[in-house]
C-alpha cells in the first residue's frame, strides 16, 4: 500500500491547478484521474469555449501559465474578450499547464473511498491502493447529469444525455430532438445541424436570451457602470465572480436563492448566426410523455398551450447537471452520510473542507456554497489558491502536534509487489 499527504481526486481544471498549489506550498501529494478527461471524452469536437478567455485560465501559483502565456508561446493573436476559444486549444493549454507545473499523474479511477484508522483508503481501478491523509475530489459534473422524467427509461438507442458527447457522428443524416434551452442545447443544434443531422430543439422558455458580443473597448463611464468579470459584465457578476467567500457568508435561503435566479439557459454571442434561422426552435415547449414506435422516439407534452407530438430518431436531453455526491459511486456509505446534507449537497467550510475532516470538495460540487463562480473553470482561482493554504497549514499543525510526521514518500506502487 502506498502513501502520500494529499490525494486529488480527479485530473480537469480544478484538480491540475491545485496540484500545481500543492507543489508550490511543498504538500506531499498524488493527483489521480484521466487529464482532462471530461474536456477530451464528453464535449463535441469544434465546440467553442462559452467562458471568455480571460475567465478560461488555470490557476498557477507564478506568473507565466496563463491562456495568454499559451498562446504567445504558440504565435498565436490572443484576445481577452470576444475571441473565440475552441475546444481543442483549451485542452492542448491544459496539456502545457500539465506538463510545466503538475508531476507525476496517475491516470486511474479512484474505486473506492473510505476512511480507515483517521486516514482515507483509495482502491484504484488498475488494482493498487492509496492511504492520505487529506483527500480533495475535485470530479467536475462527472455523475450530475440531469434527464427529465419523461426521458428517463428510453432505451440508450433512443435517448441520451448532453454530458455524453463527444463525437456526434453517429447523428449525421438523423432527426434528433434536443430538450433544453440552453449553450449546450444551442451549442450542439449548431454542431449537428453543421454536419447534416436535421435538428429540431424543444425548450420551455419563451425565446433564448443571446448575450450580446462584448465589445473591445468601452469607455471609462461604462465599465465603472457594469464592470467586467469573470462570469459576465455588472455588478452582481463581479461580486459572484470575485468573491465567493462572502457568498459562502450568505445563509443557506440566500444562496439557493441566487443559485436558482444565477445564470439562467442563455446562449453564447458566436452561437447565435449559426442557430438563428438555420435550426428549428419551438418555444413554450414541455415534453410530458415519450415512447418508441417503429423505431422512432415519440415526444408527446404541451407546446405553445397546444398538445403536440414530435418524431425523432433520437433525443438528447441537455437538461442540466444537479449536485448530488451520492451518485458518485466510489465513496463509501460511511462518507456520503458525513459529507451530503440537502439530498446530496456537502456542505462545506470556508476552505472547501466537508464534514469530514481532510476531506474537501472543489468545483461544480462546491458551488451551493460558493456560488455558481465554481461551476466554470474561473473558480478554480479562488479554489486551488484557499485549499493548498489549507491543507498545507493543516499537516505542519498535525505534525508540530505530533499527529504525524509528514509522507515520506508517495510513488504508487502494485498491492502485493
Ligand atoms: C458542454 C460543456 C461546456 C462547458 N463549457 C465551459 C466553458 O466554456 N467555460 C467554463 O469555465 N466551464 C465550462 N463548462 C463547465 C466545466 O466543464 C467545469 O466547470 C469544469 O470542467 C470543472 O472542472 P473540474 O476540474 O472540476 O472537473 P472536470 O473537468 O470535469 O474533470 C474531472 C476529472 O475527474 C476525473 N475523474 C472522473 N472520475 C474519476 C474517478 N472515479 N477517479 C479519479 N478521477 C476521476 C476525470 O478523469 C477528470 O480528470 C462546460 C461544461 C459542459 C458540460
Amino acid at each position: 500500500m502506498s502513501f502520500t499527504d494529499t490525494a486529488i481526486i480527479g485530473a480537469g481544471p480544478y484538480g491540475l491547478s491545485l496540484s500545481a498549489h500543492l507543489s508550490a506550498a511543498g504538500v506531499v501529494h498524488q493527483i489521480l484521474g484521466q487529464p482532462m478527461r471530461a474536456w477530451i471524452n464528453f464535449m463535441p469536437p469544434g465546440m467553442l469555449l462559452r467562458s471568455e478567455a480571460f475567465a478560461s485560465n488555470l490557476h498557477a501559483p507564478l506568473s507565466g501559465f496563463t491562456l495568454e502565456d499559451y498562446y504567445r508561446q504558440k504565435g498565436m493573436r490572443y484576445q481577452p474578450m470576444g475571441m473565440e476559444l475552441p475546444l481543442e486549444t483549451f485542452v492542448d493549454y491544459a496539456r502545457w499547464f500539465q506538463s510545466n507545473l503538475v508531476e507525476d499523474i496517475q491516470a486511474v479511477d479512484v474505486v473506492n473511498l473510505r476512511r480507515v484508522d483517521g486516514h482515507f483508503q483509495l482502491a484504484l481501478s488498475d488494482g493498487r491502493s492509496l492511504l492520505a491523509r487529506k483527500v480533495v475530489i475535485a470530479l467536475g459534473l462527472k455523475g450530475f447529469a440531469q434527464t427529465p422524467v419523461a426521458l428517463r427509461g428510453l432505451p440508450e438507442r433512443y435517448a441520451s444525455h448532453s454530458a455524453l458527447y463527444g463525437d456526434l457522428a453517429w447523428a449525421q443524416g438523423k432527426d434528433v430532438v434536443i430538450v433544453g434551452g440552453g449553450q449546450s442545447a444551442l451549442g450542439l443544434a449548431a454542431l449537428l445541424h453543421e454536419q447534416g443531422s436535421r435538428v429540431h430543439v424543444l425548450m420551455r422558455e419563451a425565446g433564448v436570451i443571446w448575450h450580446p458580443r462584448p465589445q473591445a473597448s468601452r469607455g471609462i463611464l461604462s465599465r465603472l457602470a457594469r464592470p467586467d468579470a469573470g462570469l459576465g459584465r455588472g455588478w452582481r457578476s463581479l461580486f459572484l465572480s470575485e468573491y465567493p467567500g462572502l457568498f459562502h457568508m450568505l445563509d443557506q435561503g440566500r444562496r439557493k436563492q441566487i443559485m436558482e435566479r444565477s445564470y439562467g439557459a442563455s446562449g453564447a454571442w458566436w452561437l447565435r448566426d449559426r442557430v438563428v434561422g438555420k435550426v428549428k426552435i419551438s418555444f413554450r415547449t414541455e415534453v410530458r410523455s415519450a415512447a418508441i414506435d417503429n423505431d422512432q422516439v415519440i415526444l408527446r407534452g404541451i407546446s405553445e398551450d397546444k398538445e403536440s407530438a414530435v418524431a425523432a430518431d433520437h433525443v438528447i436531453a441537455a437538461t442540466g447537471f444537479k449536485t448530488d455526491m451520492r451518485q458518485h459511486a466510489f465513496l463509501s456509505k460511511e462518507i456520503v452520510d458525513a459529507i451530503s446534507v440537502n439530498s446530496g449537497l456537502p456542505e462545506l467550510t470556508s476552505n472547501f473542507e466537508t464534514k469530514v475532516r481532510g476531506l474537501y470538495v472543489i468545483g461544480p460540487a462546491s458551488a451551493h456554497s460558493f456560488g455558481p463562480v465554481m461551476r466554470f473553470v474561473y473558480g478554480a482561482r479562488h479554489a486551488a489558491p484557499s485549499v493548498a493554504r489549507h491543507i498545507a497549514h493543516s499537516l505542519k499543525a498535525d505534525a508540530r502536534d505530533g499527529v504525524w510526521s509528514s509522507a515520506e514518500g508517495h510513488v504508487l506502487e502494485r498491492t502485493g509487489e
